[in-house]
């Protein structure tokens, strides 16, 4: 499902290439969620963004958690998988305005993936990873969709 030799990867990658048409569906996802806080996934291959995949949170306050529903989560991981796709990011929201991962944020990470905070009522999106013990941010790099 996540095999050792690509999911590593994307923890060094310095930064991270997406489209415009997946910024915005980042963003909306946020603004619709809002004042629940919203979780999703972006693949690709390399640093570069391909796809992304909005997954319903289920965490019981969400408002100031996310948890990504695990059927649609399996379900995701799977599609890229049979897809050729690594998992680059994982998004969520905070409605609060906080625009870096909160302690909470780096004590529940998972994944060596990026974490992208979006702030929906400023439409901001910020990109960090793990590093150690802590979270750096990464640039992030919007193309435009030709
Ligand atoms: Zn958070």
């Amino acid at each position: 499902m996540l095999d050792g030799e690509r999911v590593p990867m994307s923890a060094f990658f310095e930064a991270l290439y997406l489209d415009e048409a997946t910024l915005r569906a980042m963003i909306a996802h946020a603004e619709a969620a809002a004042p629940e806080e919203c979780v999703g996934l972006l693949f690709g291959r390399e640093a570069r963004v391909t796809r992304c995949a909005p997954l319903p949170n289920v965490a019981d306050d969400k408002r100031h958690r996310f948890l990504a529903e695990p059927e649609g989560l399996l379900r995701a991981l799977q599609e890229a998988d049979a897809r050729g796709e690594a998992l680059l990011a994982i998004y969520h929201s905070h409605p609060s305005g906080r625009q870096e991962p909160s302690p909470r944020d780096l004590s529940e990470a998972r994944y060596q993936a990026a974490q992208l905070i979006v702030v929906p009522q400023r439409g901001v999106v910020r990109a960090f990873r793990l590093e150690g013990t802590h979270y750096r941010e990464i640039a992030l790099i919007v193309e435009r969709t030709s």
